[in-house]
């Protein structure tokens, strides 16, 4: 088995002891530990911890989420294993998605980094449902998200320079867009050491404290794509990518999309390692996946 070898490569730890030496039992097809005898499945403390569906579907699933730059619905993959209930099939996309922005989170932003706000269009929170509707930025169907993205040249950009080359991104769903929410994602996500290229917001004024140097334009609406090139190219690939497979996104659910997208793009070169390394991601998180629909 395939995941075994996995979990043995990237080490098996015992959740009681916290031992991380383990003797395989093949007859009930899971670890004991060396010290103080617990089992686990091979399922368990990853990200497929407690689930009812067979091993086949989490590989198929994690073969389809990475043999494709576009992603799928949950009813198209309940489609295809053929499965009876659609809630499970629903979950399971999730965990994996959670997964990929949990093992995105390790690392950090350096260098010069574009940074921008983009405003994804979600379902109405119930919350909010039958309230005045406010139109523009501020609007409940919008959700607010973070864009980072990292470009590989370490110089700022005029309207008139060609679009660098882009390394990393990051897209980080916020409540609202006040200083001391950005503020915090920025020293969560950048490292001190880096240069934040933005436009001149009012939200953005402590960045010079947080990092080495920040770089504040003043963008007029129609330069923005061509100042803070990969922020854009992001933002408008991850809506058309989110259009074309999916309606009337929850606004909680919204990040697990966005992580799904971010992952993938920031393992564009990896070719066909791609599915050992959503392996690797979910083999490494226990999830914590909580749904109620
Ligand atoms: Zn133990």
């Amino acid at each position: 088995m395939k995941l075994k070898e996995y979990r043995e490569k990237e080490g098996v730890i015992c959740p009681m002891c916290g031992c991380k030496r383990h003797y395989w039992k093949q007859d009930k097809q899971c670890f004991e530990c060396k010290e103080c005898g617990y089992r686990q499945s091979l399922k368990a403390n990853t990200v497929m911890h407690g689930s009812q569906l067979p091993l086949r579907y989490w590989f198929i699933t994690m073969h389809l989420l990475t043999s494709t730059k576009k992603s799928f619905s949950a009813s198209e993959l309940q489609r295809q294993l053929g499965h009876k209930y659609y809630n499970p099939i629903w979950a399971m996309l999730h965990k994996l998605r959670m997964a990929m922005g949990k093992r995105d989170e390790r690392y950090n932003l350096r260098g010069m980094v574009e940074l921008d706000e983009g405003f994804f269009v979600t379902e109405m929170p119930e919350e909010e449902k039958g309230k005045p509707r406010k139109r523009g930025r501020g609007s409940q169907r919008r959700s607010k998200v973070l864009v980072m993205a990292e470009t590989a040249e370490g110089k700022p950009r005029t309207p008139k320079d060609k679009p660098t080359a882009v390394r990393h991104i990051k897209m980080i769903l916020i409540d609202d867009l006040k200083a001391a929410t950005i503020d915090r994602e920025v020293k969560d996500n950048i490292n001190p050491d880096s240069t934040i290229l933005s436009d001149d917001s009012t939200s953005y004024a402590h960045f010079k404290d947080i990092v080495a140097t920040h770089i504040p334009k003043v963008i007029p609406k129609e330069d923005v794509g061509k100042v803070l090139p990969w922020v854009h190219v992001a933002i408008s690939n991850a809506k058309r990518l989110l259009l074309d497979v999916y309606h009337d996104i929850c606004p909680k659910y919204i990040q697990n999309y966005l992580s799904e997208y971010c992952w993938k793009f920031n393992r564009r070169y990896f070719g066909d390692k791609l599915f050992e390394r959503l392996i690797i991601t979910s083999i490494n998180y226990k999830n914590e996946f909580r749904y109620n629909i």
